[in-house]
């Protein structure tokens, strides 16, 4: 499995500011070991279970970020050392993310979840709840987060006009909530089949997995 050379061949094409997260789901910890190797730092699962085990046995400069949907009897596992959640996608996960930061004198920093696609499965908040929900002063209700940014997940179609379209809509609401917080500067989107189109559209993240590990079972 060439891992290090997938992981050049997107780091070659993304402009500056731009960080790619290797999402390791399913793989091994030797898979990682092999991205770490090639100088890989951002790691993304998005499952607990599978993150605690692989922050146990890797490297600790390995940034780690949680990036599925995350149940908050779950937060306190990951509490003490995730460096980013993507994935907020209600105000009671918030809530424990908060109580589980400040048990660990910690802000932990956190992206609130977009539903962008077309799909009924895909969790997050709509453009108004969240926008009603950065409104009524989280920083304040909620200190051992922060709120730094969103996340999105296109519609997984081969439509790439729409895939574009979902994309560009969410940046235009990622400006359009910086008059309102200036802390959110990032905006998670992209994967193996659409990190071209998100990065052109503005992504300041993308998280790939697939490409770089190969297929999962
Ligand atoms: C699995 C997953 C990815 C990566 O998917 P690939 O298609 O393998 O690149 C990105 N984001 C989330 C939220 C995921 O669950």
């Amino acid at each position: 499995m060439p891992i290090k050379e997938n992981i050049s061949l997107i780091k070659n094409q993304l402009p500056e500011g731009v960080t790619l997260i290797a999402v390791s789901k399913t793989k091994s910890i030797e898979a990682v070991k092999e991205a770490y190797d090639a100088g890989q730092r951002d790691f993304g699962e998005n499952r607990v279970q599978e993150l605690v085990p692989k922050y146990e046995a890797l490297p600790k400069d390995i940034r780690w970020h949680l990036i599925g949907h995350l149940q908050t009897n779950k937060v306190k596992y990951i509490a003490p050392f995730v460096h980013l959640i993507h994935s907020v996608d209600s105000e009671n996960l918030l809530a424990e993310i908060d109580k589980q930061a400040r048990k660990n004198n910690r802000i932990i920093p956190a992206l609130l979840q977009i539903f962008i696609a077309q799909e009924e499965t895909k969790f997050g908040f709509s453009f108004e709840e969240a926008e009603k929900l950065l409104h009524d002063s989280p920083g304040k209700k909620y200190p051992g987060v922060k709120i730094s940014g969103l996340m999105g997940m296109a519609t997984n179609t081969e439509n790439k006009t729409r895939v574009q379209k979902e994309f560009r809509d969410l940046k235009e609401f990622f400006i359009r909530l910086r008059t309102l917080s200036s802390e959110l500067r990032i905006l998670s989107m992209g994967m193996s089949s659409d990190w071209e189109i998100a990065v052109k559209e503005g992504s300041t993240m993308i998280r790939v997995g697939s490409f770089i590990f190969g297929e999962r079972n």
